[in-house]
């Protein structure tokens, strides 16, 4: 995703209201606890990286055999997060379906009627504990020559970024082998779109894996990264659309209205700092959970992600997977 989005240190320590500061506070001292106790030496929750990656793979192979062309977007993205919770993980944000000249962060909303066509992105996160695994996937659906190369030239990337990917490596190799391929393809990286580190319930955290050679010498530390080339026929570059229906939690503020404080105590334990879309609340809460999304959107309380659209109306593929940088790489899926 976006180098500033989904994510990041999302102000939970500022606090006005108890009952919230209290939750916020839990949470925060939950998620470290998390992270020591499943292990104590190190920074990484190895073993819930690898469960993530394992049931990563398995929702892709799901996905593959539910998506046709004019299956309805909200039945897939259903699907694939009920897919996730059966398998013991949580959607680490909402399953983003998004249709050629749309990159990124575009989610069913409750109710939608659209259906799949053209070159469709798969892009879903597995969270076990915490500790994520982001996979993306390509699908041309209407049998197109250039869907197909576009796709063929992000796949290969991320092949190709895989082989250099590793602790120690210097950032911008990472970005340069993808620039590289992308652009021997006929095709252009979207340079505003990158890979990311992930940390613990952070789909967005510290580093960014870009998809050129940004000009950062800076040696890749151990860690989880998360890697995805974007390739497209127009101009490489994404600008904001309308809004997605995705939301982050920004900052906790006093709410006195009684059913959108309700909604924002559930979204601080259920999601704590990961993404979360209209669709979740409306199934818990109703459809009033709409209008105390749209209060907590506007008292600042919560945020929502643009759609990012390629600059040329060009379409765009997508390929991403997570690894592990350790001693030696580790592919989650
Ligand atoms: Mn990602
Ligand atoms: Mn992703």
């Amino acid at each position: 995703m976006t180098e500033e989005s989904y994510g990041g240190n999302n102000g939970i320590s500022k606090g006005k209201a108890m009952f919230t500061k209290k939750t916020a506070s839990s949470i925060k001292a939950s998620i470290k606890e998390k992270k020591e106790a499943s292990n104590p030496n190190s920074e990484l929750d190895l073993e819930s990286y690898r469960k993530a990656g394992e049931i990563a793979r398995k929702i892709k192979e799901f996905a593959r055999s539910i998506i046709k062309k004019e299956v309805k977007l909200v039945e897939i993205a259903d699907k694939v997060e009920n897919k996730i919770l059966e398998l013991g993980g949580r959607p680490a944000f909402p399953v983003n379906l998004c249709i050629n000249e749309i990159a990124a962060h575009d989610t069913p909303k409750y109710g939608d009627e659209r259906t799949t066509y053209g070159l469709l992105k798969i892009d879903f996160g597995v969270a076990v504990q915490g500790c994520i695994c982001d996979v993306a996937f390509s699908l041309d659906l209407e049998n197109n020559e250039e869907n197909k190369k576009l796709i063929e030239s992000s796949d290969k990337a991320l092949a190709e970024a895989l082989k250099v990917i590793k602790k120690d490596v210097e950032i911008y190799k990472i970005g340069s082998k993808i620039h590289g391929i992308i652009t021997a393809s006929g095709f252009a990286p979207i340079r505003n779109l990158s890979g990311h580190e992930v940390s613990s319930y952070q789909i967005h955290a510290g580093l960014t894996i870009p998809n050129y050679d940004n000009g950062n010498e800076n040696k890749l530390p151990e860690g989880a990264y998360a890697i995805e080339p974007f390739s497209t026929n127009g101009q490489g570059l994404v600008y904001e659309g309308a809004s997605s229906g995705i939301y982050r939690f920004e900052q906790i503020k006093g709410v006195r209205d009684m059913s959108a404080r309700k909604i924002l105590e559930f979204i601080l334990e259920e999601y704590k700092t990961m993404p979360f879309c209209e669709r979740w609340l409306i199934k818990i809460f109703g459809t009033k959970a709409k209008l105390s999304l749209s209060f907590l959107q506007r008292e600042g309380i919560i945020a929502q992600y643009p759609q990012l659209i390629e600059k040329g109306k060009g379409k765009v593929s997508q390929a991403e997977t997570t690894v592990l940088a350790l001693d030696e790489t580790e592919v989650l899926c």
